[in-house]
């Protein structure tokens, strides 16, 4: 068989929902032609969702960053404040937190995601009082929110288990982890820009950990910061032989490095082929992961909308605020009219999901479509006088 032809029989095999192993989708991502994949990933799609293949959603989500304090150092972030930066270092109060989440509920949005450094200070003691407060006041906000990362720094802050960990802010109000932290998890790449994270091992062992606990979690990958082909394809294979055990990763969330403001300087970036290469080969390769979601943050509109006929059927959210990414210079934001209209003018009819991505609101006409402009993403907004967007809202009262 010539090698054309064996890449083919290895697409037709995945496009059917067949297994391919590390090997050969390290093969079809090097050298399959990118019409080819993207073909054979919108295939895997569409069997996937036969019924509902038309779809793809959104979420209307928050990012809520309690402190940039934080004592990792990762060489490619941008947020972080070192403990003894004072000048640069803040946290936010419970008060201002819950205006956030208060805001959140008020324009529609259904899920919080708290994210922030490894302050030197903040034990599970902290997630559990701040988890339980935003619980009591809105019970209808989920939170997904936090990784593996946090949860082994808080447990060495408090001196307790992971497990107990878990277990604890699961109590006080945590419903989902959103995998963050995750990065690159085999050893060279991680090392190289996340020094003093625990090791792709004990990541995926905590998510596993939390999975056999009943929490799910989705899972992520930073793209671009000088990993290998390889190195991409055997964070997929980590991933998927987690999930053979668990079960628990709801969704496969690539994004792409940027390179303002942080150690590495810009030194290396995924391409945009790269990433519509990697949603192709997620949806192929993780057969056993429901939701694999564009990043339109990172890489802009346009690709976001072509990563929807690449394999992926989630566009993410509009993020009401978002200061993480955007610190390192992302800069692309959008609003509910508009990604409704990104999804509609990328051929699929839009729907606004849940955390678990039960649709809430399909948009199948669009003389129904929302018109709240006020539903929009606001990127670095820690720069708002009182963190808020919104001054004029009249605040749903707690419960
Ligand atoms: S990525 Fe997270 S853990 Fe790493 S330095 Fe930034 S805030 Fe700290």
């Amino acid at each position: 068989m010539t090698e054309k032809a064996s890449l083919q029989s290895v697409l037709d095999r995945a496009a059917e929902g067949g297994r391919i192993t590390a090997e050969e989708a390290l093969d079809l991502y090097r050298s399959a032609p990118l019409h080819a994949l993207g073909r054979a990933a919108d295939a895997a799609r569409k069997l996937r969702y036969a019924g509902t293949e038309h779809i793809a959603t959104y979420i209307i989500e928050r990012n809520i960053n309690y402190t940039n304090v934080c004592v990792t150092a990762c060489k490619f972030c941008a947020f972080y404040a070192a403990p003894k930066d004072t000048k640069k270092g803040w946290t936010r109060g419970l008060d201002d937190i819950l205006r956030r989440c208060a805001e959140t509920v008020e324009l529609g949005g259904t899920q919080v995601m708290f994210q922030g450094g490894h302050h030197p200070d903040f034990g599970v003691e902290y997630y559990e009082e701040h988890f339980s407060a935003i619980k009591k006041a809105y019970p209808q906000l989920v939170i997904h929110s936090l990784g593996a990362s946090e949860v082994e720094h808080m447990a060495r802050i408090s001196k307790v288990s992971a497990e107990e960990a878990i277990r604890r802010i699961h109590a006080a109000g945590l419903d989902s982890f959103a995998g963050a932290g995750a990065e690159l998890l085999p050893a060279r790449p991680r090392k190289a820009i996340a020094p003093l994270k625990e090791s792709g091992e004990r990541w995926l062992e905590i998510m596993e950990l939390s999975h056999n606990l009943g929490v799910e979690s989705t899972s992520t990958m930073l793209m671009g910061t000088g990993e290998t082909n390889a190195e991409r394809i055997e964070h997929l294979r980590m991933i998927r032989d987690v999930q053979d055990r668990t079960g628990g990763f709801r969704a496969f969330i690539p994004y792409t490095y940027q390179p303002e403001n942080n150690h590495l300087k810009g030194r290396t970036q995924a391409t945009i082929f790269e990433y519509l290469r990697m949603i192709a080969i997620a949806r192929l390769f993780l057969d056993n992961v429901a939701h694999i979601q564009g990043s339109w943050l990172t890489t802009g509109k346009e690709i976001g909308q072509l990563t929807l006929h690449y394999g992926a059927d989630d566009l993410g959210s509009v993020m009401l605020e978002e200061n993480v990414v955007s610190s390192a210079g992302a800069k692309h934001r959008s609003n509910l009219q508009e990604i409704i209209e990104m999804i509609r003018t990328a051929d699929r009819v839009p729907a606004q999901r849940t955390t678990t991505y039960e649709h809430i609101v399909v948009h199948d006409d669009p003389a129904n479509d929302p018109v709240d402009a006020r539903v929009a993403s606001h990127i670095s907004s820690i720069a708002i006088e009182g963190g808020t967007a919104h001054p004029e809202l009249k605040l749903l009262s707690s419960n």
